[in-house]
């Protein structure tokens, strides 16, 4: 068992064969053996050795004290002085220096082996005592930063949050008195006059949401964002995105293309984040590419269904070494270039962490003068069990693959919601506004599922039921009512009268379609 590494300091060749022999017995290895002072310093610096064995009266003009002084201001190793002289100075100078004790020739082996010993785990332990002392001191350091990183983010987001609270009051009275002018209550307004307060009030609107998002930032940052997952209805929502630029694009003469993958209709996102998203990517593609030049817009399914969103422009590129920085906050390639174009430097940090807040990644590809394609790849499902409400910019597709379904509610939007989800879920669609319309359509159309408001004029949703179950055909289809309340009465009073299930009203997706699932073959 090797239990040190231990060097020897020592011109006299009696000594050194002496403890050399010891050192076997003991186990140890020894790792050299020096007689003069340079040598020593070489070989222990090569080494590494785990102690020394010095001797005090060296040969040559430095002595071993003074080795041992040299030695450690390269490397930390505890020195066991070896000395034929009891001389006090002499001693108390060398456990000033090294403070590891010290042996008198002639020493016995157990002698020896004992001071090594001792030697040894002294050393041991105060490396343990420094390396503990040093963790002490680096978690009082990290409490401090981090409290202090606390305290300047809750500053910051207080301060974000007063400071949205001031720009929004003067923008909402921006918004709220080109609104009223628009209405031409107080006067006509010309037709240019009537574009501008358009353009003043989009603006508004626009620079509001804006104020918004950096307060969901703030918020992004403190943990509490709440993400709204919608259904989205990604085609639209890109023109209408794009549509935000049009006068940009026009000036510039700037054609944009959009591509969208035949698979994907519809992405799972919070639209509000997801536009913002896609607003600052194409607002820097706008403002880094020439005249006359293509954006492309592109959404393809990537891997572990998530999508894949590209916005690439031909215009000035990034350098490889910006390309990393540029998504820090306040960082700008070129600054006087890039605040001329209108630009601060936050957009794309800000996007960043949109895009972490749905558990996405963003990243570019660029060439310099060649252009820069900055891509963001979302996952479908982030969380779990995520309810998602409608998208109200759905469009109502023409596909009708699934099962026939009759919808009867007199409420318009209502109406419009529950076909708006059946259809982008490929069903076919039959409408009824009263009960007596529901009898009809259930018999010349004949609808695998009804969905059908229990309050209606003309005819009530129960009446229209009981009668539908008192004929032979309809016994069996399943009949689900779309309740306002969900009290044990209602629910009562629509089983009672023959229904198959319920909804409470307003209707999310997820529910509707479970029930879809539960009751279509
Ligand atoms: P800014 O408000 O200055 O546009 P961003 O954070 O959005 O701030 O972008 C940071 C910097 O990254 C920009 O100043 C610009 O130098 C560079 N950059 C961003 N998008 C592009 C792009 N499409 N083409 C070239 N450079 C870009």
């Amino acid at each position: 068992m090797q239990i040190g590494r231990i060097m020897i300091v020592e011109d006299d060749p009696h000594t050194v064969r002496y403890i050399k022999k010891i050192l076997v017995d003991y186990g140890y290895t020894l790792t050299s053996v020096a007689s003069l002072s340079e040598e020593a310093i070489k070989n222990a610096t090569r080494d590494r050795p785990d102690l020394i064995l010095m001797d005090i009266m060296l040969d040559g003009e430095i002595d071993g004290i003074e080795t041992a002084r040299r030695i450690n201001e390269r490397l930390r190793v505890p020195i066991l002085y070896l000395t034929a002289y009891s001389d006090d100075t002499l001693l108390a100078k060398a456990r000033e220096t090294l403070p590891y004790g010290y042996i008198i020739k002639p020493f016995t082996a157990i002698d020896l082996h004992a001071a090594i010993l001792m030697a040894l785990y002294k050393a041991k332990d105060e490396l343990l005592k420094r390396s503990d002392a040093e963790v002490d001191e680096n978690t009082v350091k990290l409490r401090k930063a981090n409290s202090l990183l606390e305290e300047l983010s809750a500053h910051k987001s207080r301060m974000l949050s007063s400071m949205s609270h001031e720009l929004r009051t003067p923008l909402n009275a921006i918004i709220g008195y080109t609104d009223l002018l628009r209405t031409e209550f107080y006067g006509s307004v010309n037709e240019k006059q009537m574009n501008y307060l358009e353009t003043i009030n989009e603006s508004g609107k626009h620079l509001l949401s804006l104020i918004s998002d950096l307060l969901d930032i703030s918020r992004i940052d403190a943990g509490v964002s709440a993400i709204e997952l919608a259904q989205i209805s990604i085609r639209d929502f890109i023109t209408t995105v794009t549509g935000m630029f049009a006068v940009q694009i026009a000036q510039k003469k700037i054609r944009v293309s959009t591509h969208v993958h035949p698979s994907i209709d519809f992405v799972i996102s919070d639209r509000k984040v997801l536009r913002q998203i896609l607003i600052n990517l194409l607002s820097n593609a706008i403002k880094f590419s020439e005249e006359d030049s293509d954006i492309e817009i592109t959404v393809t399914p990537s891997e572990e269904s998530s999508v894949k969103f590209e916005v690439r422009d031909y215009g000035i590129g990034i350098k490889e070494e910006d390309r990393d920085k540029i998504f820090s906050e306040f960082y700008q390639v070129d600054r006087v270039r890039d605040s001329e174009l209108g630009g601060t430097g936050i957009g794309l940090a800000l996007t960043s962490r949109l895009v972490k807040s749905l558990d996405g990644e963003i990243g570019v590809v660029s060439e310099t003068q060649k252009g820069s394609a900055f891509w963001v790849v979302l996952p479908q499902e982030p969380g779990q069990d995520v309810e998602v409400g409608l998208d109200q910019s759905v469009m109502i597709s023409a596909r009708a693959l699934g099962n026939r379904i009759l919808v009867a509610d007199d409420n318009e939007s209502n109406l419009k919601l529950i076909v708006d989800i059946l259809t982008v879920h490929g069903h076919e669609i039959l409408i009824a506004k009263n009960g007596e319309e529901v009898i009809e359509k259930a018999i010349t159309d004949n609808p695998e599922l009804i969905l059908i408001d229990l309050r209606m004029p003309v005819m009530s949703g129960l009446e229209a039921t009981k009668k539908l179950r008192s004929i032979p055909e309809f016994k069996k289809i399943p009949i689900i009512a779309l309740t306002a309340s969900a009290d044990d009465e209602s629910i009562k009073n629509c089983m009672e009268a023959g229904c198959t299930d319920h909804i409470a009203k307003p209707v999310k997706i997820a529910t509707l379609v479970n029930i879809l699932d539960r009751y279509l073959t």
